[in-house]
């Protein structure tokens, strides 16, 4: 799509209660209808076995969206939480079910190192479920603070696995 809105991120979605691929859509299009964000591409959805929190965690469903936006990082995080609780997100348990989650994964190549907004994501790297559908449709792209392409990141995951 083409869009004149001047900054690029990367937003990152999972969902493993209900519905998966519904409440990913939703999320996207809940994202499409805000004013200053338009969608660029989609990845692939992947299903990934749940990793971190409670055990027996149904398996998620997981992708990376790229928008374009003149919004903020601030407000654009605060857009995705808007997303999260409108479509009953619980927040009960750390890394437990969620109906959907969205983590800003990357704005252009900002650093922010506040606990209430990190960019890049801190945990990106280290998820293969991130870094597989953000690689699919950001083949060239690089970590701003590792410096290192998200191929290699990807490689280093999957040879870890
Ligand atoms: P979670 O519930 O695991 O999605 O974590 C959400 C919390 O992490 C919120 O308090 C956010 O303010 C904070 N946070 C910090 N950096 C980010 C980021 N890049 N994307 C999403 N949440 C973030």
């Amino acid at each position: 799509m083409v869009s004149d809105l001047p900054h690029v991120a990367y937003i990152a979605l999972g969902s493993n209660i209900g519905r998966r691929e519904k409440n990913i859509a939703a999320a996207l299009n809940a994202l499409e209808l805000t004013k200053g964000v338009d969608i660029d591409v989609v990845s692939p959805l992947y299903e990934t076995e749940a990793e971190g929190g409670p055990d027996d965690q149904d398996k998620y469903i997981n992708g990376v969206a790229r928008v374009h936006t003149n919004l903020s990082p601030e407000r654009l995080l605060a857009v995705c939480q808007n997303i999260e609780d409108s479509l009953g997100r619980k927040r009960a348990v750390r890394w437990g079910p969620r109906t959907i989650d969205l983590d800003l994964l990357l704005f252009d190549s900002e650093i922010r190192s506040e606990p209430e907004l990190t960019l890049p994501h801190p945990m990106m790297h280290e998820r293969t479920f991130v870094m597989r559908p953000l690689c699919d449709i950001a083949p060239e792209g690089f970590h701003p603070v590792l410096e290192e392409p998200f191929s290699s990141i990807l490689k280093e995951l999957e040879a870890n696995a």
